[in-house]
């Protein structure tokens, strides 16, 4: 898609660290490493984000996020690894072709940090009642 970065980096109009690449999809070392080794992992077609890809490529590239993110723990010594996605920009999307993060995490790295905080005004009830 024009001006999509990642389709860019797909058809090598901006170059990347590469390291994996088949015919639907492509790996590359996220510029931020906000870890090291912090990956992403994208489909060559052009989708926005989870609302507008097929199941099947969301199927495909979590078996591949996943085969990836088991050989860059054990490539790089790391002692955990968080795999995720975000979707719009409330959720913290930049790069609107979606694409699935790989941040591997080590002892001690302060880079980044995943908290849960409890939110006291939630109705966990009501909730239920809406989803279940
Ligand atoms: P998100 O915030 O989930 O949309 O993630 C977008 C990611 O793309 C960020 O982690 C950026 O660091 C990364 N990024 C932006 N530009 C580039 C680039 N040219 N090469 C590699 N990664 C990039
Ligand atoms: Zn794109």
């Amino acid at each position: 898609m024009e001006n999509c970065l990642f389709c860019k980096i797909i058809s090598n109009e901006i170059p990347a660290y590469k390291i994996y690449e088949d015919d639907d999809f492509l790996a590359f070392l996220d510029i931020s490493q906000t870890t090291k080794g912090h990956t992403l992992v994208i489909p060559k077609k052009h989708y926005r984000n989870i609302y507008d890809v097929d199941e099947d490529t969301v199927a495909k590239i979590h078996q591949l996020a996943f085969k990836l993110a088991k050989q860059i723990t054990k490539k790089l010594n790391a002692q955990g690894v968080n795999i995720l996605n975000n979707n719009e920009a409330i959720a913290g999307q930049t790069i609107f072709h979606y694409h699935v993060h790989i941040i591997p995490r080590y002892r001690d790295d302060d880079k980044i940090s995943i908290v849960f905080n409890e939110n006291i005004d939630s109705n966990i009830e009501e909730t239920y009642h809406i989803l279940k």
